[in-house]
């Protein structure tokens, strides 16, 4: 498939209300974004949950509610995280896999997050690979280093993931990996022969990651998880704004824009 696909990560577990008004935070406002979002291009939307008071949650029924509802909207392929939030156990950040969404986040190594850190054991990636394969659910395989491009061999070598693969390289997260043409390289140049992958441009990152995805030959992830600034200084007034520019960007690099059914065909996603 050579077209261009886009993720939107409308929420993540990161960014507050108060930094960012135009947040997605409820069940009903994700599934609205989603629709937005699926309209202005994207294929793929990434999920994460927040509870009654705004704070991130691995609540089932929340994860629930909003899978449903935006599978009412809209066609648009859902992806759950599995990073979660900070803090949260293996089993909470697993467990909405049972819900059956088309796709997750399998984060492939441990790595600091700020002033944070996100523990991913291969014992716990294993785990995670192998409630994907039971539910039927394909992960994109999230990278915050070259070394989780390499540590993601094991588990394809162990039968735990299969082809075609598909790369999450999160650049620019404060103390991790940083994006640049030759860090990007170097990931791309250690993902197996059957792979796609998607750049997460993070803040800064953001245009730079369209930029370097459309020369590349890669996918793109816009939304509120990774960057709230349209430009310097202007919040994104919604995620579908971050997606009107990144399919622009590519209209304009001559790429067409996947839908949700190519994808699904693509990855063999249910419904496919
Ligand atoms: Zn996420």
């Amino acid at each position: 498939m050579n077209k261009m696909v886009i993720t939107c990560a409308l929420t993540g577990a990161e960014t507050t209300k108060k930094q960012c008004p135009a947040l997605p935070v409820t069940p009903e406002e994700l599934a609205a974004s989603a629709e937005e979002c699926a309209r202005a291009g994207a294929a793929i939307v990434h999920l994460h949950a927040r509870g009654d008071d705004g704070s991130p949650t691995a609540d089932l029924k929340v994860f629930k509610r909003a899978i449903e509802l935006i599978r009412r909207k809209t066609d648009v392929v859902v992806e759950i995280t599995t990073g979660g939030a900070v803090g949260m156990t293996p089993e909470e950040r697993i467990a909405p896999v049972s819900l059956e969404p088309d796709m997750a986040s399998l984060d492939c190594g441990t790595v600091n997050f700020g002033d944070e850190y996100i523990v991913n054991t291969l014992p716990i990636m294993r785990q995670f690979a192998s409630e994907m394969n039971r539910h039927k659910v394909h992960p994109t395989l999230e990278c915050f280093d070259v070394s989780h491009v390499q540590s993601s061999h094991i588990l394809i070598k162990e039968g735990l993931i299969k082809p075609p693969y598909h790369y999450g390289f999160v650049m620019q997260v404060p103390a991790a990996l940083s994006l640049s043409p030759k860090t990007l390289g170097y990931m791309m140049d250690q993902m197996p022969a059957e792979s796609r992958f998607t750049v997460m441009g993070i803040g800064r990152a953001h245009i730079p990651g369209i930029c370097l995805a459309i020369a590349s030959g890669g996918w793109i992830r816009v939304g509120f998880e990774d960057n709230i600034y349209y430009a310097k200084g202007r919040l994104a007034a919604s995620n579908a704004e971050f997606v009107e520019r990144a399919a622009r960007m590519s209209k304009e690099a001559q790429l067409e824009i996947a839908g949700p059914g190519e994808v699904r065909k693509f990855f063999g996603l249910r419904g496919a």
